[in-house]
């Protein structure tokens, strides 16, 4: 198995103002982080996922996920029946198709179960169940998020589904993101970190994170760029920075400097990361960052920033959870 994803969902997100856990608020109905497990699922690239929660949360996680409580054993996630599209980018015949399935499965997976393939593959060349010649049965695997499977393809690292573990997550996200790389399995060589709380990064952003490791980068991270001007201040501006109904709050900051913004990315999660990198970051961090590429920068190793979407977006307060309900709203 080679890449594993740590899936951080320990956090309260009190700024939401739920009363669960941030990662168990629905969003149409799923749980955000179902949602975000099902992206990482659809991506077909990531073979084990070890989902972080708070203590005293772990069966609420545990159904909302569908897998076992921390403590039982670790099953694959069955591939559920199609319904939507996971790829587009497909090849021309269906020979060919078969052609690119039977190179991209690992071969300790010929003859096992392989999640692949969308409706318009399996409608137009007949896939929807067929055994190819010498190797895997072909499944459906429906994509999570609708707003991203136009841009979902097939990949040469392909995973059958992923198995899953839920583990009590620590006091900070670092401390999440520790415990869970203490216990990634052995044979894991590609880590993606990403947070429960960025649902709806696509299946392809996925792909392309790891596609982007395994190229040889030791950590990589997708970002987009900044609409605002960006300036450095003296101190943290004091919550909150809304405007009240009295004005504006009336202490402040003083401006030190301006960044230049073509030079400024807002960065997303999953970040991908050589797990030999990533667990040396981890070891010689000192003090806590809000991402794991701090770690790996202060270790002097390169950060590759590709391109984040805007659907991978943060859910923090009650406006960004509006937006994510808008996505599923009729047109
Ligand atoms: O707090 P923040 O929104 O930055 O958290 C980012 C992600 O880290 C969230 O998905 C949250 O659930 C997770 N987290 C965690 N363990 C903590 C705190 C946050 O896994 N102790």
């Amino acid at each position: 198995m080679r890449v594993c994803a740590i899936l951080t969902a320990a956090g309260l997100g009190e700024r939401l103002g739920a009363n669960v856990p941030k990662a168990l608020v629905p969003v149409n109905g799923k749980a955000l982080v179902a949602w975000a497990f099902e992206n990482l699922a659809a991506s077909g690239v990531v073979g084990h996922v070890i989902v972080t929660c708070p203590p005293g949360f772990e069966g609420p996680f545990a159904e909302a996920l569908g897998i076992a409580p921390p403590g039982e054993p670790v099953l694959p996630v069955p591939c559920a029946p199609a319904e939507t599209h996971a790829f587009t980018a497909l090849p021309a015949t269906p020979s060919a198709f078969v052609a690119t399935l039977l190179q991209s499965a690992p071969p300790a997976h010929t003859g096992d179960t392989m999640c692949l393939a969308p409706d318009d593959v399996t409608n137009d060349f007949s896939l929807t169940q067929a055994s190819a010649p010498s190797g895997p049965l072909i499944k459906s695997l429906p994509t999570a998020d609708p707003v991203s499977s136009p841009q979902s393809r097939t990949s040469p690292l392909s995973e059958p589904g992923p198995s899953a573990e839920l583990l009590v997550g620590g006091g900070t996200r670092q401390e999440s993101v520790a415990a869970a790389l203490a216990a990634l399995p052995d044979d894991c060589e590609i880590v993606l970190v990403h947070d429960a709380a960025r649902p709806f990064a696509s299946p392809a952003l996925v792909q392309s994170v790891v596609e982007a490791v395994a190229a040889g980068n030791p950590a990589v991270i997708p970002g987009i760029p900044v609409a605002d001007t960006i300036k450095r201040l003296d101190h943290p501006l004091p919550a909150p920075v809304e405007p009240t109904a009295g004005g504006f709050p009336p202490q402040g900051a003083f401006v030190v400097g301006t960044e230049p913004r073509e030079l400024l990315a807002a960065i997303q999660t999953p970040q991908g990361f050589r797990r030999d990198v990533l667990e040396r970051a981890h070891k010689e961090a000192e003090g806590t960052a809000t991402d794991d590429a701090a770690l790996v920068e202060a270790l002097g190793e390169p950060v590759l920033v590709i391109a984040g979407e805007p659907t991978a977006r943060k859910i923090t307060t009650p406006q960004d959870l509006a937006w994510a309900e808008n996505l599923f709203s009729p047109i």
